[in-house]
C-alpha cells in the first residue's frame, strides 16, 4: 500500500499542529507509524487520502455505532444549516434530546447536555462535590474519563494516598483530592474509605472499562461500588462514554442492574458531532444552575445540529432493539475467530468481549486487571496493526483500545477481517 500522501500531509500538519494532530492518540504514535489522513468515510470503510480503502474499527472511537455517514441520520440536516445553526436561546429538540435519555436510561431524571465527554466529567464532579459537601472523590487505574485536571492521575508506588499527576501542568494541588484505587478490586476502595470515609464525594467509574482494552467489571464489584458509596453518603457516577447506548440501549446501568446517582455520556450520544452530557436523580440535578448554585454553561451546549445526530443516532437504536443483538453476534464471531487463530498458532494472545466491545491484547490472560492488561507486549501489536493496516483493515493504532463495531460491518468485512487477522497474527508471533 502507498501512503505518500498521507506522509506529505503528515509532515505539512506537523508545521502548524502540536504532534500533527488534535488528539495524541491520532498520530499512530504507539504503533511507531505515521498516521494516515482521511478522505471520506461510508458504513464501515474509511478512505484515506492515497485512496487506500480500510474496514475501519476505530468508527471515531466509539460515536459511530450506526457506522460512518448515516444516511438516515444525516437526513433532515440541511435544513437545520439553512435556518440557523446556534442560537444561544433554547430549542425544542434540546427537551427532546433529554427526554430520550431519561427514558432510555433510568437512573436519569434529568440530564444537562455539554460538548464533549470531558466536560461531562468534570461537571458532574464538581455536582457531586457540591452536593455532598465532601471533597475527595475516588478514581481507578486504567479508567480514563477525559482530560480534566483531577483526573490526570495515575496511583503513586505503594502508596494510597497520593497519586501522581499523569501530566505535566496539573498540580499536586489539583489531584490532592483524587485517590486512585484498582479497577476490580474491592479492597482497594474498602481502605480508601477507612482513609477517608467521612470526605468521600464520590466514586467515578467506567462500568466496563474501555481504556485499557476492554476490561469488564466484576459485578460485585459494581455492587459493592453502589453499597459503600450509599453507606456513606457518597455518590456513584458511571462514566458511560462508551458505553452509554453502545452496551445496550440503557447502557452498563441497565446491563447490570445498578443504578448510579449520576451518569455522563458522550460518543455515540452525538452521532459523530461533539455531544457529552450527564444526569441523575432530579435532586442532584436541580443543584445545577440556573435552578441550584453549581455553575455549569456551555455557549454550544445543545447546538442544534449535533442534537439533531444525537436524536436521530437515538432514535434508531430505540426503533431497532436487534441492533445490539445483532452487534454482540457480530463481536462474538470476531472473538471465537481471533480464539481460534491463537490456539492454532499457539501463541499468547487474548480476547476479552463483554456485548459488542471487545480487545485483542497480544498477552497472556487473564486480562481482568490494569496491571495484568500492562503486561500485553506492545510491540507485536505494533507490528500485527501495521499488516493489517496493510491489508485495508484499520485497528485502533494502540493496544489499550477496544474495538469499536457498527450495524454497517458485514459478515464479510468480519471474515475477510479475521482472514488476515490470522496472517498478521502469525508474522507479529514470528510463527
Ligand atoms: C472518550 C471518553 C471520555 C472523554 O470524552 P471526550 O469527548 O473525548 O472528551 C470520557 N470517558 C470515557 C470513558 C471515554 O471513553
Amino acid at each position: 500500500m502507498n501512503f505518500k500522501k498521507s506522509q506529505q500531509a503528515f509532515s505539512e500538519a506537523k508545521r502548524y499542529i502540536p504532534g500533527g494532530v488534535n488528539s495524541p492518540v491520532r498520530a499512530f504514535k504507539s504503533v511507531g507509524l505515521d498516521p494516515i489522513f482521511i478522505e471520506k468515510a461510508k458504513g464501515s470503510k474509511i478512505f484515506d487520502i492515497d485512496g487506500n480503502c480500510y474496514i475501519d474499527y476505530i468508527c471515531s472511537w466509539g460515536p459511530l455505532i450506526l457506522g460512518h455517514s448515516n444516511d438516515r441520520i444525516i437526513k433532515g440536516i440541511e435544513e437545520i444549516f439553512a435556518k440557523g445553526t446556534s442560537y444561544g436561546v433554547p430549542t425544542e429538540i434540546e427537551t427532546s434530546m433529554a427526554k430520550k435519555i431519561v427514558e432510555a436510561v433510568p437512573s436519569v431524571d434529568k440530564v444537562r447536555m455539554v460538548n464533549s465527554g470531558t466536560e461531562a466529567t468534570m461537571s458532574a464532579l464538581r455536582l457531586a462535590r457540591a452536593y455532598t459537601n465532601k471533597n475527595k472523590i475516588i478514581k481507578f487505574g486504567g479508567c480514563y474519563h477525559g482530560h480534566s485536571d483531577g483526573l490526570l492521575v495515575k496511583s503513586g508506588s505503594g502508596t494510597l494516598t497520593y497519586g501522581i499527576p499523569t501530566s505535566p501542568g496539573v498540580n499536586s494541588t489539583v489531584i490532592e483530592d483524587t485517590i486512585v484505587c484498582e479497577y476490580n478490586n474491592i479492597d482497594s476502595v474498602k481502605k480508601a474509605f477507612r482513609e477517608y470515609s467521612n470526605d468521600i464525594a464520590a466514586i467515578i467509574v467506567e462500568p466496563v472499562a474501555g481504556n485499557m482494552g476492554v476490561v469488564e467489571a466484576d459485578l460485585d464489584f459494581l455492587k459493592y461500588l453502589r453499597d459503600i458509596t450509599n453507606e456513606n453518603k457518597s455518590l456513584l457516577i458511571f462514566d458511560e462514554v462508551i458505553t452509554g447506548f453502545r452496551l445496550a440501549y440503557g447502557g452498563a446501568g441497565e446491563v447490570y442492574d445498578i443504578k448510579p446517582d449520576i451518569t455522563c455520556f458522550g460518543k455515540i450520544i452525538g452521532g459523530g458531532l461533539p455531544v457529552g452530557a450527564y444526569g441523575g436523580k432530579a435532586e442532584i440535578m436541580d443543584m445545577i444552575a440556573p435552578l441550584g448554585p453549581v455553575y455549569q454553561a456551555g455557549t454550544l451546549s445543545g447546538n442544534p445540529l449535533a442534537m439533531h445526530m444525537g436524536y436521530k443516532t437515538i432514535e434508531i437504536l430505540e426503533e431497532n432493539p436487534k441492533i445490539y443483538e445483532e452487534l454482540e453476534r457480530k463481536a462474538v464471531k470476531l472473538e471465537e475467530g481471533f480464539k481460534e487463530h491463537i490456539a492454532s498458532l499457539d501463541i499468547k494472545a487474548t480476547v476479552n468481549r463483554v456485548k459488542g466491545m471487545l480487545c485483542l491484547f497480544m498477552g497472556e490472560g487473564p486480562m481482568d486487571s490494569y496491571d495484568q492488561v500492562m503486561k500485553s507486549d506492545t510491540d507485536k501489536y505494533s507490528i500485527f496493526f501495521r499488516e493489517m493496516l496493510n491489508r485495508g483493515i484499520l485497528f485502533p493504532p494502540a493496544q489499550f483500545e477496544g474495538l469499536f463495531l457498527s450495524t454497517e460491518h458485514s459478515d464479510e468485512d468480519i471474515e475477510k477481517t479475521l482472514e488476515f487477522a490470522y496472517e498478521a497474527l502469525k508474522i507479529a508471533y514470528n510463527k
